[in-house]
């Protein structure tokens, strides 16, 4: 797209591996317009400005995450929640102003409307914190909705990947008691002596599942595949929240007993609004939160897909994309 004058351009240096872009490049959802090019995890510089962009000059370290437009009007916008809006933008795979299609950060330029150009704390890592402008504001905004930052209160998250292991740092940073709910019994020790989990359940183990009965006041489950909400369910308390972010390429089964005896709640969030991911990354850089991530190149996609398929990341692939071109 040509750099409109509320545009930048920008040079990609880093982009992450969301799961989201394994279900589109494999069209789990079944809407993904052929040829897709993916991510929207972007960490770049700003390399040229349209005439009416005051937020940003020229060599800004900027990022970009889901979204690069909405309609900027209707209620939801204006309530700083362009995510939700009827018309948004999605990175990749959707239909720009100018008729043109989207593709995302992997690729060397994107052009994006000033409004969906986050600005980077300078703390962070260029690298590592390019899996905030998805992963970070995915649990972030439903964290704070939810009302699941209240310090002292027992976390579980459920599935340690890209989200899961970021809700666990925003989860300590907010002072609370967080359990990770996993699969994966390897990721046990890193999950307490790195990410600072205070406890760790293995979801295939009936015994410690009982033992945790009643024991949560939320969880959030960002599992990518189709698995049972029973056991989430019963690990709550009376009250208790269950807020689902993972997208599965089919539908889950609510079972309604839990619920209705244990007055729970089971609630949804998409990514979020673009004052709030400012918000998350000023967050970030005050708490000097990044991802844990695995630097790739881009000849390792395909592996790195696959990795990603088996829950085998630790916890996040991100593509080096100026260097790669560079030694191209
Ligand atoms: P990820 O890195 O692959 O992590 C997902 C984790 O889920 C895995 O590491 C694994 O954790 C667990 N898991 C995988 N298969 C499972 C199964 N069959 N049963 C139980 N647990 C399983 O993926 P991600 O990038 O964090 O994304 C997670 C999901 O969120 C994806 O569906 C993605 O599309 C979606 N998403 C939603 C939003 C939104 O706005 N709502 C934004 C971004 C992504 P363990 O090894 O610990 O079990
Ligand atoms: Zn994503």
């Amino acid at each position: 797209m040509e750099n409109g004058s509320d545009d930048v351009t920008i040079k990609i240096l880093y982009c992450g591996v969301c799961h989201s872009d394994l279900h589109s490049v494999k069209n789990d959802w079944g809407f993904t317009n052929y040829p897709v090019v993916p991510g929207h995890e972007i960490v770049g510089l700003v390399t040229k400005t349209g005439s009416d962009v005051q937020k940003f000059k020229v060599g800004d370290r900027v990022g970009v995450g889901v979204i690069v437009g909405s309609c900027k009007t209707c209620d939801i916008c204006q309530q700083d929640l362009e995510n939700y809006c009827p018309r948004v933008i999605f990175t990749y795979n959707s239909r720009d102003r100018d008729g043109t299609r989207t593709y995302g950060g992997y690729s060397d330029i994107v052009v994006v409307d000033q409004h969906f150009v986050l600005r980077i704390p300078e703390n962070l890592s260029s690298d590592a914190c390019a899996p905030l402008l998805c992963a970070g504001i995915t649990v972030y905004s439903p964290m704070k909705y939810y009302g699941m930052a209240e310090p002292g209160k027992h976390l579980g998250v459920a599935g340690l990947g890209g989200l899961g292991h970021v809700a666990v740092k925003f989860g300590k940073a907010f002072g609370l008691k967080v359990t990770v709910i996993s699969t994966s019994p390897k990721k046990e020790s890193e999950a307490i002596n790195k990410l600072g989990a205070d406890s760790f359940l293995v979801s295939s183990d009936p015994a410690q599942l009982k033992a945790a009965t009643g024991t949560m006041d939320f969880i959030i489950d960002t599992i990518s595949a189709v698995h049972p909400l029973a056991p989430l369910l019963g690990l709550l308390k009376m009250n208790g929240k269950l807020v689902t972010v993972g997208l599965p390429d089919k539908p889950l089964e609510l079972p309604i007993f839990p619920l209705v005896l244990g007055r729970k709640l089971v609630g949804g969030s998409d990514i979020g609004g673009m004052k709030e991911t400012q918000e998350m990354l000023d967050f970030c850089g005050k708490h000097n939160i990044n991802a844990d991530i695995e630097l790739i190149d881009f000849e390792y996609i395909n592996t790195a897909f696959e990795r990603l398929a088996k829950s085998d990341v630790r916890y996040r692939f991100v593509i080096d994309v100026a260097n790669s071109l560079a030694s191209n």
